[in-house]
């Protein structure tokens, strides 16, 4: 059986002090009333260190929301893999659209941080999607299924079973605007389709995929109710705890 999983992205928001009082929030919740999913929430880097011993690990996981390209040295400013790991930190976010349009990343440095990631022994949550331009065109499926062959396909069957998939239209990301149910049920089907093509009837069945992109209390329900919806990846939403428990709270 494959897992159900809520996910938060922080992105670049919340000081130090202000994510530390989010996790325990988060974790005072979820201590009094458990969750029936899996629960991570990634944060930027500087509150990985701060935010680990907070988390009761048996009800929240916790990410980064990108790692380097590179293994080590002389790359001023970014944070590696093993970095990450030596946090507690458990999973990474990859392949963000936000990385990939302002920060140039290529399904062939994503192949890269995600091996990195998967050698640390981190968990991906690679993300994929389609712009507006490309939904009206009606390639989607193709713009999708190139970023799941140019980043995973070489992937072992083991390590693919570290890879958690979230599709995230960019259209709906940040902008209010959700994909119907029936959209994303139609992309998640396809993508387990692409999945079972390359690595096999049982990974496909066992990947969790996630849908992010304006999810919120009002809506997960509906989302996760779709057979190929496994949970979501939440931004905004995640940035307050009740709101994301809102969203936890979906599978109940
Ligand atoms: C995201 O950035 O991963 C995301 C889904 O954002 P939001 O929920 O704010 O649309």
């Amino acid at each position: 059986m494959r897992k159900k999983i809520v996910a938060g992205n922080w992105k670049m928001n919340k000081n130090l002090q202000e994510g530390i009082e989010l996790a325990k929030e988060l974790n005072t919740m979820l201590s009094a009333d458990k969750p029936n999913c899996d629960v991570v929430i990634c944060t930027p880097f500087i509150h990985l260190a701060s935010v680990a011993p907070l988390l009761d690990s048996q009800l929240i996981g916790l990410g980064a929301e990108n790692c380097a390209d590179k293994a080590s040295g002389a790359y001023t400013g970014e944070v590696s893999a093993e970095m990450v790991k030596s946090t507690g930190a458990q999973y990474v976010i990859l392949g963000h659209s936000e990385r990939r349009a302002y920060y140039h990343e290529t399904n062939e440095i994503l192949k890269e941080k995600i091996n990195l990631a998967l050698a640390n022994g981190l968990k991906v949550i690679f993300c994929i999607g389609e712009v507006l331009e490309e939904r009206e065109a009606g390639k989607q499926n193709e713009v999708v299924k190139a970023q799941l062959e140019g980043s995973l396909f070489d992937l072992t069957g083991d390590e693919f079973s570290n890879i958690i998939l979230a599709y995230e239209p960019v259209w709906a990301i940040g902008t209010g605007k959700t994909a119907t149910s029936d959209q994303a049920e139609e992309m998640h089907a396809f993508i387990r389709g692409v999945i079972a093509e390359k690595f096999g009837k049982d990974a496909a069945e066992n990947v969790s995929i996630l849908y992010g992109g304006s999810c919120k209390p009002s809506n997960a329900k509906e989302l996760f109710a779709k057979p190929d919806v496994d949970g979501g990846l939440i931004g905004g939403a995640a940035l307050k705890a009740a709101d994301f428990k809102g969203i936890i709270d979906a599978w109940k």
